[in-house]
């Protein structure tokens, strides 16, 4: 028998990566705060997610998952959070058309904070101070004052979250996502891609469709589908204390949910046995997501899954692997293997960034755009191989027309990173390249 679960007994277990605050008076008292706060998303649209993503373990529907690798206070912006939106609209609609399978939505939006750190100090001209962990924790500035954990960035993590998902919610069921729109998500600043035309076709089409079908007498305006369109959140369930304040029993069915997103994932780094981190996901009801790097072995991924999913319900677990571009042919089979001999229902997804960053020469981290499809193209032939369906992509992308990731058909060359290098955190794609890459998946997907 498993032990009794509650919302704290991660507190009993190694968790890394959690900052430490000086006050712990003052943690106490952002804790309480939290807890009397709204729940941002309720049990019974985290269960919709999850019988979504059981369509996806079956074969019957594709994930998008993306967004910022950071959210950040700074970038805090409705044409920002607009911009991102659409281009997820965008590469779904491209997605749908190409697959002709629904895809289920889901941003790395409205609470993605919390960011893990390969070293907890950071060293700058001979002084050291704590690493920069988001910005619900400490601020990126290289000063002592900045760096110190303020408990009172979770409270404004939390607003920030709130008016982010309000907008969200707003743009997905308020018309802006009514599918008659679909000429109208294109960005200006894409113009010079040439998959722009090639969207701008595909929209044409869809159009057709939609008047085709208004000719024989179904109005699209009576259809939910087409008028709106279901969209869910998620982040990486990092910050614990801001997770467990905001964890609440569900009324209609007395199991607990995290209601800070829909969707909730465990990093590379917090995925190990025996993890705080594990044991709080453990308990929750949410669909969640776990990154799976070269590191995790078949059987360890096994026992973390009967902890995860005991009863193994479709929809509950989502992998989200992260080879490289390198080593996801070797590895990634390993894993396929042991999941379906012991015939565990998940999603396979594929986060081609986090194993593709390099330093340029000129210091930039960034992530090359040929790696990166390259990381896609290793995943669908692994899949294929095994006779798994590799169903999702996950990835680090922004509406903005940034130059952090180097390559696509646009082309970001290493001299022009410091161009528009915005990231709080690790290279994101920008909207040029994140439609190419959903135009180059819906080919993939249709081999
Ligand atoms: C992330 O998704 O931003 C991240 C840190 O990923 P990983 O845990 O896979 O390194
Ligand atoms: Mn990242």
């Amino acid at each position: 028998m498993p032990r009794k679960w509650t919302p704290e007994s991660w507190r009993a277990h190694e968790a890394r990566q959690l900052p430490t605050y000086p006050d712990t008076g003052a943690l106490a008292s952002a804790e309480a705060e939290l807890r009397n706060y709204p729940p941002l998303v309720f049990a019974g649209e985290a269960r919709d997610l999850k019988r979504d993503l059981a369509d996806v373990s079956e074969g019957k529907a594709f994930l998008l998952q993306g967004g910022d690798c950071a959210e950040s206070f700074a970038e805090f912006h409705p044409n920002n959070i607009r911009d991102t939106f659409r281009v997820l609209l965008q590469m779904a609609v491209v997605l749908t058309f190409a697959s002709k399978l629904p895809v289920v939505k889901v941003g790395r939006m409205a609470g993605q904070f919390a960011k893990p750190r390969s070293s907890d100090l950071e060293e700058q001209d001979g002084v050291s101070l704590p690493s920069y962990r988001g910005d619900n924790v400490n601020d990126i500035a290289f000063t002592p004052e900045s760096r110190t954990p303020d408990p009172q960035r979770m409270v404004k993590a939390y607003s920030q979250s709130a008016a982010t998902l309000n907008l969200l919610r707003a743009f997905a069921q308020g018309g802006y996502a009514n599918l008659h729109q679909v000429h109208r998500w294109t960005h200006d600043f894409m113009g010079r891609s040439p998959w722009t035309k090639k969207y701008t076709d595909l929209a044409d089409r869809i159009g057709e469709a939609l008047d085709f079908m208004a000719a024989c007498g179904i109005n699209p305006e009576t259809v939910p589908q087409l008028k709106g369109t279901t969209f869910f959140t998620s982040h990486e369930a990092l910050l614990l204390p801001y997770e467990q304040a905001l964890t609440r029993q569900d009324s209609l069915t007395g199991d607990w949910y995290d209601t800070s997103a829909h969707m909730l994932w465990i990093g590379d780094r917090t995925r190990f046995e025996g993890s705080a981190h594990v044991e709080f996901m453990r308990g929750i009801g949410n669909p969640i997501g776990m990154k799976c790097g070269p590191s995790l072995e078949p059987d360890a991924l096994l026992r973390l899954l009967d902890t995860l999913n005991p009863a193994r319900e479709p929809g509950r677990i989502t992998l989200i692997t992260r080879y490289g571009y390198d080593k996801i042919e070797a590895g990634l089979p390993q894993l396929v293997r042991a999941v379906m001999r012991e015939g565990h229902p998940v999603v396979w997804s594929c986060d081609p960034m986090h194993g593709n960053v390099v330093k340029a020469a000129n210091g930039y981290k960034t992530r090359p755009f040929e790696r990166i499809l390259a990381e896609v193209r290793g995943f669908f032939a692994v899949h294929r191989a095994e006779g798994s369906f590799g169903g999702g992509i996950h990835c680090e992308m922004t509406g903005q027309n940034v130059t952090e990731c180097t390559g696509g058909a646009v082309d970001v060359t290493e001299q022009s990173l410091a161009d528009r290098y915005h990231t709080h955190c690790d290279p994101r794609l920008n909207a040029a390249q994140s439609l190419e890459l959903a135009f180059l998946l819906a080919e993939m997907l249709n081999q």
